[in-house]
């Protein structure tokens, strides 16, 4: 069984992969802002229309560069959505800023603007927002909110490269998006990630940020002589052997995103009648979204027969996991967050989950594997 187990989630590999890895190599610099970083950020604004990106070490340290640019600190407090990987949360408490916990709309499972509005104070310095499974949030509520109250958002993006909402593209609809180039992710190099900016302000700080504190990038430009520390920062640029996996991967992103909306439409076609025979939650795109097809998840009635679909699948050789344990609730969380109001929808949301499996190279009979093991399942 195990030789044909059909696991959760698999890298996809590029055809310039490896002969661009050779170019770094033999070229002789392999740190960070030579030309396959020029070239994987060029189409990362292509694809997103961002005027400005910048490519990092991780997402992880873009949201960390997006609290350097807010200038967050100890008097303030970020928003964050109960529902939600780890480092939304834990990139802003590294300014020492205070996490409010905001509850979810169970039908995205994104931050709820109505939540929101309940926890705003006039610590409220800015709001982080997760495209979960790369559909977008409501940013028009929370833009009106956002205006109303002078905070700034910022678009954990890490789901949401190439994605909409009402016809802008995620990441580019706050003041700061980060994206993700993990290997779980559509698009990846290993470990990476990026900074999207439309600000030029904000952008000229970036680049100090990112290389130390110097402004190394205006010296590389020929703008300034010799480059100097400008500023606090850190050591957020990939280098340049992470940046030709990324371009090779860019190059294919049609192809790739094609072969991942295929999985999705696959499960999307196949089990609303079992779905609704067994009081199964489907994932629920809103018309005004265009997703990524980076998770296709269901949302069985309770906890235990989550578990229970977990481990009947697990039984077929199917890996099927559910996350995030909320944050609110977790030792971190409770320690370094403040939930003014119980985060209930949240964490139902986790307790029912199940992610499919979803990748590109996932064949037809491995899909109608998964929904036979799937459909068998009576809850
Ligand atoms: C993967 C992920 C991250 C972290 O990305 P890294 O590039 O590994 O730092 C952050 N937020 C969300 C929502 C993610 O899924």
């Amino acid at each position: 069984m195990s030789s044909d187990r059909i696991i959760f989630s698999r890298p996809f590999r590029a055809t310039r992969e490896l002969p661009n890895v050779e170019a770094v190599l033999s070229s002789d610099h392999s740190h960070g802002d030579g030309p396959f970083t020029a070239a994987a950020t060029a189409k990362l604004r292509d694809i997103t229309g961002a005027p400005h990106a910048l490519l990092t070490t991780s997402c992880t340290h873009a949201l960390e560069m997006a609290g350097l640019l807010l200038e967050l600190g100890p008097d303030d407090e970020v928003i964050v959505p109960s529902f939600a990987f780890t480092s939304s949360a834990t990139a802003m408490a590294l300014r020492g800023s205070t996490v409010v916990f905001a509850d979810i709309d169970p039908e995205t499972g994104n931050l709820d603007p109505a939540s929101v509005a309940e926890v705003i104070t006039p610590r409220t310095k800015a709001v982080m927002v997760i495209h979960y499974g790369g559909v977008g949030a409501d940013m028009e509520g929370l833009q009106c909110l956002a205006d109303s109250h002078g905070f700034a958002i910022i678009e954990d993006n890490a789901h949401g490269l190439g994605g909409f909402y009402r016809g802008r593209p995620l990441g580019t609809i706050g003041t700061v998006g980060a994206l993700s180039f993990h290997d779980t992710k559509n698009v990846h190099c290993g470990e990476g990630g990026a900074v999207l900016l439309t600000d030029e302000i904000l952008m000229a700080r970036a680049e100090i940020i990112r290389e130390k504190g110097t402004d190394r990038a205006r010296f590389l430009r020929g703008a300034v002589d010799k480059y100097s520390w400008q500023d606090i920062g850190s050591s957020y640029l990939p280098s340049e052997l992470n940046a030709a996996v990324l371009d090779a991967q860019l190059a294919e992103f049609d192809t790739i995103q094609a072969n991942r909306h295929r999985v999705w439409n696959h499960y999307a076609a196949a089990l609303p009648e079992w779905a609704a025979r067994n009081d199964v939650r489907l994932m629920n795109v809103p018309a005004d979204r265009e997703h990524t097809a980076h998770l296709y998840y269901l949302r069985v009635p309770t906890e235990h027969r989550r578990d229970d679909l977990i481990r009947h699948l697990s039984g077929l050789g199917i890996v099927a996991p559910f996350h995030y344990v909320p944050l609110d609730s977790s030792p971190a969380g409770l320690k370094l967050g403040r939930t003014p109001f119980r985060c209930a929808r949240s964490a139902e949301f986790s307790a029912t989950l199940v992610r499919l499996p979803l990748w590109p190279g996932l064949t037809e009979q491995q899909l109608d594997r998964v929904v036979d093991g799937v459909t068998s399942f009576t809850v």
